[in-house]
C-alpha cells in the first residue's frame, strides 16, 4: 500500500473514533432536551420530571466557586443498560456515571429521570439530582483547569489509598449535597468493609476531608486543589481529632 493511502486509512479511522467518541448524539438516543445550559440526551421520550431535577442540579452548581454560565452539559442517560453497548467508551458498565476527560461527556450508568433515581452497576440508588450534580462538578473542574489539571494526576499527595483523586471526588461529593447517606450513617461505614458498595467509605472520607477544609478551615476550593501539602488521612485524623 502506498504511504498516502496508509495515511488516509489511519486519517479516516482517527475521524471516525472521534465521531464515535465526542458525538454519541449523532447515532444514539430517542430524544433530546436543551433547557438552560444542559442538553440532555435519553434512551425514550424525555419525561417533564426532567425539568425540576435539572433546576435543583443548577441549584447545586451555583453554590460552586467554579460554576461558570458560559459552560454548557453535555448528558447521556439511558433507562435500560442493555442499550448502547456496541460502542467503546461511551457507557461505562463499571461506574454510576463517568465523564469523558477533555471531551466532558457525561455519561450515567442508569437514571430512571421520572422518580429521580439514578443507579450503579451494582443496583445501589441514589438520587439522579445528587449523582448528575456530582458528574457536573467533574465538568467544572475539568472546565476551570483543563490540561493544567494533568499533573494533578500524577501527584501522590492528590490520591486517597485507594487511588481516588480525594480533593476532586471530595468536592464533587460536597457539591452534590453528600454520598447520599446521612452524616451518621457515613460514620458509621468510616473505617467498614461492609459498606453500601466498594469505595463507599472512600468517597465519605474524600467529602468529609474537603468539607472539614472549607467549612472549618475556611479554605477556597482552588487553593484546595493547588496546594501540594495536604493529604487525605492527615486531614482526616485532624478533623476526627478536632
Ligand atoms: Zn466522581
Amino acid at each position: 500500500m502506498k504511504l498516502r493511502n496508509i495515511f488516509l486509512l489511519f486519517s479516516t479511522i482517527l475521524v471516525l473514533a472521534l465521531i464515535v467518541i465526542c458525538y454519541p448524539q449523532i447515532y444514539f438516543f430517542n430524544d433530546k432536551v436543551h433547557y438552560k445550559n444542559f442538553y440532555v440526551y435519553y434512551d425514550k421520550k424525555i419525561p417533564q420530571e426532567i425539568f425540576p431535577i435539572l433546576d435543583q442540579v443548577e441549584e447545586r452548581l451555583k453554590k460552586s466557586q467554579l460554576y461558570d454560565q458560559k459552560v454548557n452539559f453535555k448528558i447521556f442517560l439511558r433507562s435500560d443498560v442493555s442499550n448502547y453497548n456496541i460502542l467503546p467508551y461511551q457507557f461505562n458498565n463499571n461506574v454510576a456515571g463517568w465523564v469523558i476527560p477533555f471531551i466532558k461527556n457525561v455519561f450515567l450508568y442508569k437514571a430512571d429521570i421520572k422518580n429521580n433515581i439514578a443507579y450503579n452497576p451494582i443496583g445501589h440508588q441514589r438520587p439522579l439530582v445528587s449523582l448528575l450534580s456530582h458528574e457536573l462538578t467533574h465538568v467544572l473542574i475539568e472546565s476551570k483547569w483543563s490540561l493544567s489539571r494533568v499533573p494533578w494526576l500524577i501527584e501522590n499527595s492528590n490520591r486517597s489509598k485507594m487511588g481516588l483523586l480525594w480533593k476532586e471526588e471530595g468536592y464533587a461529593e460536597y457539591i452534590s449535597g453528600g454520598t447520599g447517606y446521612s452524616f451518621e450513617e457515613g460514620m458509621r461505614y468510616l473505617n467498614n468493609s461492609n459498606s453500601p458498595f466498594p469505595f463507599y467509605s472512600e468517597y465519605f472520607k474524600c467529602y468529609l476531608a474537603v468539607r472539614y477544609l472549607i467549612e472549618n478551615k475556611g479554605m477556597k476550593i482552588e487553593d484546595v486543589f493547588l496546594r501540594k501539602d495536604i493529604n487525605l488521612e492527615d486531614i482526616l485524623n485532624e478533623h476526627i481529632n478536632t
